[in-house]
């Protein structure tokens, strides 16, 4: 490698153009740049020095690859020959999947927050179209945001590849930018050139102008959205809001750092929020154990997953009368444990719709109990009425097939329907009987299951209300039964089928 540049005169002849479409920030102001060694990171430190900032390189060792110091101590030997400060740094992967998405969190946990990086309108373009693919919005599709954490958007690859020559670098060359296993390795060594040739042009400066121009119109979006929807738990303001402030206002408040469990919601997601502001459901589940539930035309976001309580499991054979002893075994969920439980479910439902009474609508004939109880625990006028299905036989296993048996007498539309379920195995019943019962245009549908049989589901189901989560075992009781018998037990137990059954 030749000896640095003593002064300006010895840049090679390009940096002046490539410092001009740069975004460094003025001589002497302080940059940590992260360096991993390859052209794009030596082009920056290189540049930065150039530009005038007072530049630490900074070099996150894997440790995946063997020979993974020697690539740190290309970095410390540029650094040295620009005259920049250097940083080694460590992070240490333990085994297991997602190597690369674990090995970019230890890298940004290790650096500055506000560390300067190579990236290229290359790799822009390239961001671009990941996010396209993974349905990102407005925001994902205007990639990254020029500036001094990403100094170098407006030159290409090529020129960081040109600029280490001139300067008689010898760059890191990673082999995992070539794994196809990678999305944006494909993206880059398939799709770009695919679209380049069937658009007849270089695609690279299209994909960074819409960026740009996406990007400032998200930013308007943005500010937008204090004046339009001032507090996102107002759902009357959120309803009232043009739809692409809505969606922005529920997507901040729940990608807040100050909200439970706060990352970004997805669009199905942020959709089912704005129902509920509109009164269309009360409440909905979200990634992570979160639900978003309406009262007083108040929205409130509470984590859920402590909410269900853990089964206590109790030898209390004398709760079993003696016709039973053969066939029923310890208690699952005591009848202690019911009683505590459905007074809970029943005050919830009570403040969830104290605006709209609900009609429940229970599922025949395992809820039977369930229904009785709850409906009594609910302080409210409400209505209702029952159907039968049927999706067992005496087999212990769900078939899949569901079997309307008896249909309901009411007439579900504009009304807000509550289903009280006794127990969810598979979850195909349920499945089956939403999409019945939607179809009848209920101005908002939701599920209050007594039990959910834990890891069985093969269906996503949005649970409004959830008693129990029991392990996966055949029980029966509190209504639940084997040939029509158990029904009458006080507690749910656990089904002993007699030998041969
Ligand atoms: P899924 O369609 O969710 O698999 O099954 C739901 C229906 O199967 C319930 O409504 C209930 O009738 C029946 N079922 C599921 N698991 C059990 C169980 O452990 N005991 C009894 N008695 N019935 C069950």
């Amino acid at each position: 490698m030749s000896p640095g540049p003593a002064g300006p005169g010895d840049w090679p002849g390009s940096v002046p153009g490539l410092l001009a479409r740069c975004t460094f920030p003025a001589p002497g102001v302080p940059l940590a740049c992260a360096v991993s060694g390859g052209p794009d990171s030596l082009a920056l430190l290189a540049l930065a020095v150039a530009a005038g900032c007072a530049v630490t390189a900074i070099h996150v060792d894997h440790g995946l690859r063997p020979g993974s110091h020697a690539e740190a101590d290309v970095v410390r030997s540029a650094a040295e020959r620009l005259g920049a400060s250097f940083r080694a740094e460590s992070a240490s992967l333990g085994d297991g999947p997602n190597l690369e998405a674990r090995a970019r969190a230890a890298r940004y946990a290790l650096l500055p927050a506000d560390v300067a990086t190579g990236h290229t309108m290359d790799d822009q373009a390239e961001t671009v179209l990941c996010n396209l693919l993974r349905g990102a919005g407005l925001d994902g599709l205007s990639g990254m945001a020029p500036g001094s954490r990403h100094p170098m958007l407006g030159l290409r690859r090529r020129e960081t590849e040109e600029l280490c020559a001139a300067m008689g670098f010898d760059p890191v060359r990673d082999p995992s930018n070539d794994d196809p296993r990678h999305l944006r390795n494909r993206v880059r060594h398939e799709l770009l050139p695919l679209c380049a040739a069937i658009a007849r042009r270089d695609v690279v400066p299209v994909l960074a102008r819409q960026a740009e121009l996406l990007r400032d119109e998200s930013e308007l979006l943005g500010a937008l959205v204090p004046g339009a929807v001032p507090d996102p738990t107002d759902a009357r303001a959120l309803s009232a809001a043009p739809l692409a402030l809505a969606r922005r206002a529920v997507r901040q408040w729940l990608a807040s750092p100050g909200s439970p469990g706060g990352h970004p919601p997805s669009a199905a997601e942020v959709a089912r929020v704005l129902e509920v502001a509109s009164g269309a459901r009360v409440a909905t589940e979200l990634a992570g154990g979160r639900r978003v539930r309406r009262s007083e035309r108040r929205l409130a976001l509470e984590g859920r997953s402590g909410k269900v309580p853990p089964v206590k499991t109790e030898r209390a054979a004398s709760s079993v009368p003696r016709w039973g002893l053969a066939e029923v075994g310890e208690p699952v969920v005591t009848a202690e444990a019911l009683a505590e439980r459905v007074a809970e479910l029943g005050a919830a439902i009570t403040a969830d719709y104290a605006q709209d009474a609900p009609l429940l609508v229970g599922v025949l004939k395992g809820a039977m109990i369930f229904m009785s109880d709850l409906a009594r625990a609910i302080d409210l006028p409400v209505d209702v009425d029952f159907m039968a299905v049927s999706s067992y036989g005496s087999a212990t296993r769900t078939s899949g097939v569901v079997r309307i048996v008896k249909d309901l007498d009411a007439d579900l539309e504009g009304r807000h329907v509550l289903v009280v379920e006794d127990i969810i195995d598979s979850g195909l019943t349920l499945n089956y009987l939403r999409r019945y019962l939607q179809a009848r245009r209920p101005a908002s549908l939701e599920v209050c299951a007594l039990l959910v049989k834990e890891g069985e589901q093969r269906v996503p189901l949005d649970l409004r209300y959830v008693g129990f989560k029991i392990p996966s075992a055949f029980v029966v009781g509190y209504g639940l039964d084997v040939d029509e018998r158990y029904r009458n037990l006080r507690a749910v137990h656990l089904y002993r089928p007699p030998e041969g059954r």
